[in-house]
């Protein structure tokens, strides 16, 4: 009978705690696909504070939502889109937020002396790999050949102008937007903003391993996974971070097809205009903006080891993290992580 009521007294106290919908400090997550890719935002709140913490969720879901309208090239409507639809070799009106992007772009293009470039929408049409259904064979090399010598690295884009009259110009047909290696990192840095206006400054960003931390999980680090290149469930390292921190990954896994033995993935050397084959497979970059850890995971993946290294060494702040196809893994200084084995 004693049992009895105390297993009554212990519901009464979880139905207080869990009956109005709300429940004890801890994390929470929530999923939605935007960009092309799975974002998941997760929370620490404290108790009483878990249905805020949903509508925080949705709310910065909301901000992602909008940036992809305005920044997708696979959207014609989009500010981007709209660029891209444009004459070539004209000045045409820029949106401020889109030339905040570019700016950044821009600046780390020059950084990596053009193995980063926003202008190659002609060129990831050509190779297919967000097509629907997705490419499964290389183009035709003369059609690479042709964009390749058409491109004009360093010269592509054009942005200028003040606040309230910035202009974009975009060289020639075979130049045309595509923030997909930036824009992902720029949403995670407008998310995590979003959620600490709205009180929430303890948050994960991950928009499909382009990830921004802030604060910590109830005052312990948050751990986060970097994932196996070769094994989509597996994870090589851990980082642990209680700060605002952007921790990118770009890999040669994310999009891509093997053909006839050899694969055959989405980041491509602007040089060339072929996937990037140097021997990395992937690069974490740590930089406390997600936006700039994006272009440089992607500019870095390019450059290769050790151009890669030097170009992280130029950017204060930013330290990286090099998987190699041979299995070895190489970080710059500051870029702490546990190593969890398994190479590949
Ligand atoms: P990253 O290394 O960060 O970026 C690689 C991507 O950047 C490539 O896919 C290519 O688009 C581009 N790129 C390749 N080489 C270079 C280079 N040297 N320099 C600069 N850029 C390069 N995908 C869909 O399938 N459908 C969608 O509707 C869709 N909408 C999107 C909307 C937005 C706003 C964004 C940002 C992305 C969208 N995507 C969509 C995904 C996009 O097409 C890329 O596949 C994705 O961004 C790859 O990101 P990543 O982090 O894996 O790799
Ligand atoms: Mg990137």
């Amino acid at each position: 009978m004693k049992f009895k009521v105390g297993t009554l007294i212990l519901a009464f106290v979880l139905l207080a705690l869990f009956g109005c919908g709300e429940k004890p400090a801890g994390s929470q997550s929530s999923s939605r696909l935007l960009m092309g890719t799975l974002m998941t935002i997760t929370l620490w709140s404290q108790e009483g504070e878990t249905s805020r913490s949903a509508a925080a969720m949705q709310s910065a879901f909301g901000e992602m939502e909008r940036i992809e309208k305005v920044m997708s090239s696979h959207l014609n409507t989009s500010a981007v889109g709209r660029i891209n639809q444009a004459p070539r070799g004209q000045w045409h009106p820029l949106e401020e937020e889109v030339y905040h992007v570019l700016a950044e772009s821009l600046r780390i293009a020059k950084l990596s002396q053009g193995a980063f470039e926003a202008g190659l929408w002609p060129l990831t049409n050509l190779w297919g790999f967000s097509r629907e259904p997705p490419a499964t064979a290389p183009p035709e090399m003369a059609k690479i050949e042709s964009w390749r010598k058409g491109y004009p690295l360093g010269t592509a884009i054009q942005i200028r102008g003040e606040t309230g009259g910035r202009q974009i110009l975009l060289a020639n047909e075979y130049v045309g937007l595509d923030l997909g290696a930036i824009a992902k990192g720029y949403a995670v840095d407008r998310a995590l903003d979003h959620l600490a206006v709205l009180g929430f400054t303890n948050a994960i960003v991950n928009a499909g391993g382009n990830l921004g931390v802030n604060g910590s999980k109830g005052g312990t680090p948050w751990r986060i996974g970097i994932q196996h290149p070769r094994e989509s469930q597996g994870v090589v390292a851990e980082v642990s971070l209680q700060k605002r921190m952007g921790l990118v990954t770009s890999g040669d896994y994310e999009r891509f097809f093997m053909h006839e033995g050899k694969r055959y993935h989405h980041i491509l050397d602007p040089q060339s205009g072929m996937p990037t084959a140097n021997g990395v497979v992937s690069v974490t970059i740590q930089h406390p903006k997600a936006m700039t850890a994006d272009a440089l995971s992607t500019a870095a993946f390019v450059l290769g080891l050790d151009k890669g290294l030097e170009l992280i060494r130029q950017e204060p702040g930013a330290s990286a993290l090099f998987i190699l196809e041979d299995g070895r893994q190489v970080a710059s200084g500051g870029f702490s992580y546990r190593w969890l084995g398994g190479g590949q």
